[in-house]
């Protein structure tokens, strides 16, 4: 039953964000000629002049958001390195400790700065009973004292994280009992470290776990059907693969980095549907926001009325966020998230204390109802200008490019391009509305990037006039252009050595000159590849058994549909019924017409194969924690009926290759 055992164990995969594959790097490793040690090549004064500009352009002389990112500060950890229960570093504070000083001329300067603020880390005093730890993982844990405890609003990434928090805050402010835990939307960076907030007793005693509406189905299922691409493209969003330092990754915009690690879920046990809702946990009043749709699909903002502490969940930060998410996403609705800003601003705008899920709190009514304002301004500003100019008859690149931002925004850090960018957040707006035909015909029908690539080529008069007129554009400093000469050859030719070794050194430009941590780490993240080809991505995050059991039945069918190869199932025709006899559920699959349909239905008489088993078995083959050959011999899965029509049918599915190519063919 191998195939099974694949099938399943690739389904799991798409739980575990992490992958490793063999690859025969038939490249020769490209080394830059002015090679520091990471690879990547020296700034070229282009680049230098680029960065130097923009420290005109910004009023770098204001220490605001340092004096804020910096108040309150209790302590930190003595240790910087946080492992594993296996002993492995998953975060090290001093992994940024050469963030200081002025900018290295391969950081953009603006970029520099957020990146300073971000490696400001520690405990927090944010006001009166409310607390905060930051630069521990790539998002925020907050905490709110109640009458005997805490309140804890969001639980990192991972487990190990969220265990260093929490002992940070029992090392200064005493061991209190966590009396309710907050997520505040559906990202795994607010819930894969519950486990180390709450525990098996916490639960038993009935501390209550408060989300948004459609939180678990939300927090589970983003990265299933499309898991294997997504976690690709995160690597390159993240720079998992890049070295951290002047030439590779310095800042992810929201936070330093993404965190490898351990995580799970604990269900909520209190649902927020509506805004407007009100509870009082320990002693502690809560005035709830529902947010769904925009940041995330599943989202609340809430108010603290006595402390007047306003929490932004996401949908507020010191960054213009992603309307459009580079690792791929659904995009998000511009419109909704600017109106639920404002609808805050209607409901919360007395809070003297504003803190978020990512980076420092803002104090006073007035500066708070500023930052509130802009951050609302900047989403509708973008979606406004960039509907105005298609309505003009301009398309998505053209629009992009347009876009400037009014000073009064430009100049405002908090609303500056260092996770999401006007280019692509405008970009975003157009697909929200339009997709992806400008309705051009030339584009309607446009040649797949091999066949075109071969054909500019051999117009252009072949592979070394094509390097010879990059050489003379990158001389130029014209980085956007002789990327896409390169890219056409690299295509055609990927073996082209002295198109790959020069396209990399253009990366790596555009990757110093940009603002935002994500495109950074994509420009470098690209140069590391075509000059190394991809390595195995180092970075693990290991789901677990709570995660896999809130995943719903259906969604495992859907994933298998997706890996459904439509030749090798052309003319199949075959019906499998998958009883799970511990939750009483039968879902019948149905192969026809090359597509899988699945439903929960009666088992069908009729059906070719019939299997038996339990939910908690199937939990735990998608975990790797059982066979399904081993569950069949202990008897624990029975196989009833063809078993050949069942081996034929996993024999039509396919695996993914976790490090599929981007920059190369
Ligand atoms: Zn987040």
């Amino acid at each position: 039953m191998k195939p099974f055992i694949t099938a399943l164990a690739v389904t799991a995969s798409l739980l575990i964000i992490a992958g490793c594959g063999d690859r025969d790097h038939a490249i020769p490793r490209l080394v830059p000629s002015d090679d520091d040690g990471t690879g990547h090549t020296a700034p070229s004064e282009f680049t230098i002049r680029a960065n130097a500009a923009v420290l005109e352009k910004l009023p770098f002389e204001d220490q605001t958001d340092f004096e804020d990112a910096r108040r309150g500060l209790i302590a930190t950890r003595s240790d910087p390195v946080i492992r594993d229960a296996a002993g492995k570093e998953v975060w090290n504070l001093d992994d940024f400790a050469f963030e200081t000083g002025d900018a290295p001329d391969s950081v953009n300067p603006s970029l520099w700065r957020q990146a300073k603020l971000n490696a400001i880390h520690g405990l927090f005093e944010v006001s009166d009973g409310i607390y905060q730890v930051r630069g521990y993982d790539l998002a925020n844990m907050s905490l709110v004292e109640s009458d005997n405890g805490w309140i804890v609003i969001d639980s990192m990434t991972t487990k190990e994280t969220a265990t260093a928090a929490m002992d940070l805050v029992r090392e200064h402010l005493g061991e209190r009992p966590v009396v309710a835990l907050l997520y505040t939307h559906s990202h795994i960076d607010h819930f894969g470290g519950a486990r180390a907030v709450l525990s098996d007793e916490d639960l038993e005693r009935g501390v209550p776990v408060i989300a948004p509406e459609g939180f678990v189905v939300e927090a589970v299922s983003e990265n299933v059907l499309a898991g294997t691409a997504m976690t690709r493209r995160a690597s390159y969003m993240f720079g998992f693969l890049l070295g951290r330092g002047p030439r590779g990754h310095v800042d992810s915009g929201l936070g330093k980095a993404s965190t490898p690690g351990s995580f799970g879920l604990i269900r909520p046990t209190e649902i927020v549907s509506q805004t407007g809702t009100e509870m009082t946990l320990d002693g502690v009043r809560v005035v709830f926001q529902n947010t769904p749709g925009a940041e995330a699909p599943a989202e609340m903002m809430f108010y603290f009325p006595e402390l007047k502490a306003l929490c932004g969940a996401e949908n507020v930060s010191h960054v213009l966020h992603n309307v459009y998410t580079p690792r791929g996403a659904k995009v998000r609705d511009a419109l909704r998230w600017s109106a639920y800003i404002d609808e805050a601003i209607a409901l919360f705008g007395d809070a003297e204390v504003l803190f978020a899920s990512h980076h420092w709190p803002t104090w006073g009514r007035e500066r708070i109802i500023e930052y509130l304002k802009k951050q609302r301004d900047v989403y509708k500003f973008i979606h406004d200008q960039t509907l105005r100019l298609a309505n003009h008859g301009y398309t998505m690149l053209e629009i992009a490019e347009q876009i400037e931002l009014p000073e009064s925004l430009a100049q405002t850090f908090a609303t500056r391009g260092y996770y999401g960018t006007v280019n692509h957040n405008a970009k975003a707006v157009y697909q929200h509305y339009f997709g992806w035909f400008d309705a051009n015909p030339a584009n309607l029908h446009a040649l797949p990037p091999e066949q075109a690539a071969g054909r500019y080529v051999e117009a252009m008069g072949g592979g070394d006039a094509v390097v010879e007129k990059a050489r003379v554009s990158y001389a130029k400093g014209d980085y956007r252009w002789t990327a896409m000469l390169l890219n056409h050859l690299v295509f055609a030719e990927p073996k082209h050595q002295a198109a790959r070794g020069l396209l990399a050194d253009t990366y790596d430009q555009l990757g110093y000159q940009a603002e935002s941590g994500p495109w950074r780490d994509f420009y470098l993240t690209g140069a590391k590849e075509l000059r190394e080809g991809p390595g195995d991505l180092p970075f693990a995050r290991q789901g677990t058994l709570d995660i896999v059991s809130s995943v719903p039945t259906g969604l495992f069918f859907d994933a298998l549909a997706v890996r459904l190869d439509g030749k090798k199932a052309e003319g199949a025709d075959t019906v499998i019924n998958f009883v799970f006899t511990d939750i009483g559920e039968t879902h019948v699959l149905e192969l026809e017409n090359a597509v899988l349909h699945h439903r929960q239905a009666e088992p069908r008489p009729d059906a070719d194969t019939t299997v038996k088993l339990t939910r908690e078995g199937w939990n735990q083959i998608i975990t790797g924690q059982a066979s399904f050959q081993g569950k069949i011999l202990s008897g624990e899965i029975d196989v009833d009926g063809s078993r050949l029509k069942l081996l034929g049918f996993f024999a039509m599915l396919d695996d993914f290759e976790p490090t599929f190519n981007i920059v190369t063919p």
